[in-house]
């Protein structure tokens, strides 16, 4: 057998790669050729000014919205693309829906199934999309609960915790799928402020553990001490990206500096 001495750029693989991501509601230009790669255990911080089109490229990232240029691959495969004048191509339903989920999602609004107990709502997907037996389920489910510290709230309903308590179920659920790489827009953005901290320590954990993220936040003290990458964006363009210390204490553009001037 020949030894490979290991090198660290193929090590840390490509997870996500988007090219060009273009797209337009009605005459509104929302994404306008936004590219954005995504290393293996990388957290990337997208910030930028309300109506700047990070939901929409999250999203667009998730093929939860129809591109209208430009390509999005994850884990090598192509997942959709669509060239300017053809129509929007993405692959089979079946592979999509597997490439889907091993995607995550944490939406500002946590999401959870009111109907179902906190330990329904994180088993529902495992045991209905991977179709895992349920006792594999649910004891991936309980030491998720404990991850996220509320082990003791399997068999309560949502409405009968806070809001932090609700994101960090929302965050074990979208855990319990095993995705390659979680997206979270704005998961601290509805919560009230003491309630912020609690989910962005789990936050914090989840990076220190090597889970890949894209997390669109307001939390500039976040981005700085968690992010490999920060991105800023405006008018649907990714205007600068780098190390945050120099995208958000040394920005070179002077939307980025307009931008961090109001909210730091
Ligand atoms: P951000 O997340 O940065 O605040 P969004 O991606 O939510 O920005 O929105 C970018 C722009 O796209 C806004 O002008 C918004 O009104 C518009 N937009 C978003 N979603 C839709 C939609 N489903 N239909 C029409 N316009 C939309
Ligand atoms: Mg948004």
């Amino acid at each position: 057998m020949v030894e490979q001495a290991a090198d660290p750029v193929a090590e840390r693989e490509v997870v996500l790669r988007a090219t060009g991501i273009r797209k337009r509601f009605g005459p509104n230009e929302v994404l306008k050729g936004v590219d954005l790669t995504v290393l293996r255990g990388e957290v990337l911080c997208i910030i930028g000014p309300s109506g700047s089109g990070k939901s929409t490229l999250l999203r667009s990232l998730n093929h939860l919205e129809e591109i209208d240029g430009g390509r999005v691959e994850l884990d090598g495969e192509l997942i959709g693309y669509r060239r300017r004048g053809h129509r929007y191509v993405t692959l089979p339903g079946k592979q999509l829906a597997a490439q889907r989920a091993r995607v995550g999602m944490v939406f500002q609004s946590f999401n959870l199934f009111p109907h179902m107990t906190v330990l329904q709502n994180i088993v529902e997907s495992p045991v209905g999309v991977l179709k895992q037996p349920v006792r594999e389920a649910t004891a991936t489910a309980m030491a998720l609960l404990e991850r996220v510290g509320l082990e003791s709230k399997a068999d309560a309903y949502p409405r009968q915790l806070s809001g932090g308590q609700q994101q960090r179920v929302a965050i074990a659920r979208a855990l319990a799928m095993k995705p390659r790489l979680v997206l979270f827009d704005e998961p601290t953005s509805a919560l009230d402020p003491e309630l912020v901290g609690e989910v962005l320590e789990v936050m914090k954990d989840l990076a220190r553990d090597g889970l890949t993220m894209v997390v669109v936040t307001h939390e500039m003290g976040f981005a700085r001490e968690v992010a490999d990458t920060v991105l800023f964006m405006d008018g649907g363009i990714a205007v600068e990206r780098g190390r945050p210390e120099d995208v958000l204490l040394n920005p070179r553009q002077a939307r980025t500096k307009d931008f961090l001037a109001k909210v730091l």
